[in-house]
């Protein structure tokens, strides 16, 4: 199957897309209280790490299953979609017994086609929307080939985010933008809804409005921030997250408008 013969690349949600919440579900109560601030603002998809695979152990690693009825409470309570990490068919599993709405693939798994297979065969013939985050590494085929093996597993709603590539020089982001690789995609998949994740580039909360502002200067889709309501408390990602009332001024201030290229 040629996947360039999918010409309605079609995520089911409304475009641009907006999808803020915290890096990790931590307990009910930040939960609820990060939830109620950002749908103040005007979010309706929200994002919170339930599994969290981290670069090294000993880290804060998701509070797992038990995430999921909290998340199904705040889903029904503020009528929101809510956006998740999966990294295995498990994962997937549960997931789907709480109505979770979009998954996404995290960048450490998309490196790895073994993976990333697991997970598109344990969502076949489910019709669920799906991100596939960029790999850890600045490889556009591996990224193509993650997006390929979703689409050949037959999941129709497929999207791609862009959070940057890990670079050993790169003093001033977490994670390097290099455009050329998102914009690579963009030539190889031209109607592949693409979303930014500023925080993941940048690692520090002061970068985030230039970020999301260059993506959507050319022509993104949309934006994944991380929003918390005490981010400096955080368990993890402390220094990239906004409050929900900077993140709702962010989405205010920024242009939006596409420009014909
Ligand atoms: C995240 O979204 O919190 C995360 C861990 O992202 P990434 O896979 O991009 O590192
Ligand atoms: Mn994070």
């Amino acid at each position: 199957m040629d996947i360039l013969s999918v010409e309605n690349w079609d995520l089911g949600l409304e475009m641009p897309l907006y999808i803020a919440g915290p890096c990790s579900v931590e307990t009910p109560g930040q939960l609820d209280q990060t939830v109620a601030a950002l749908v103040n603002e005007g979010v309706k998809v929200i994002r919170g790490g339930v599994w969290k695979p981290r670069t090294r152990p000993n880290s804060f690693e998701g509070v797992g299953s038990k995430a999921l009825p909290w998340i199904k409470e705040v889903k029904d309570k503020y009528k929101v979609k809510f956006a998740i990490e999966v990294a295995s068919p498990i994962h997937v599993e549960e997931a789907l017994k709480f109505g979770i709405d979009i998954f996404w693939i995290g960048a450490r798994s998309t490196v790895n086609p073994f993976t990333v297979q697991e997970i598109a065969n344990s969502l076949k013939g489910i019709d669920i929307p799906v991100l596939i985050k960029n790999p850890v590494n600045a490889d556009l085929a591996l990224w193509i080939g993650a997006l390929e093996r979703f689409h050949h597993a037959g999941i129709k709603k497929l999207g791609a985010i862009h959070r940057g590539f890990s670079n050993f020089n790169d003093k001033t982001y977490r994670n390097s933008p290099m455009w050329q690789i998102p914009l690579g995609l963009k030539t190889y998949f031209p109607e592949i809804p693409l979303l930014n994740d500023p925080s993941h580039i940048c690692g520090r909360r002061d970068l985030i409005p230039q970020i999301a502002q260059t993506a959507l200067d050319l022509n993104f889709d949309g934006l994944m921030i991380e929003s918390h309501i005490d981010p400096d408390n955080a368990w993890s990602d402390a220094a990239q997250q906004l409050i929900p009332l900077d993140l709702g001024q962010l989405l205010r201030t920024l242009k939006t408008r596409k420009v014909d290229v």
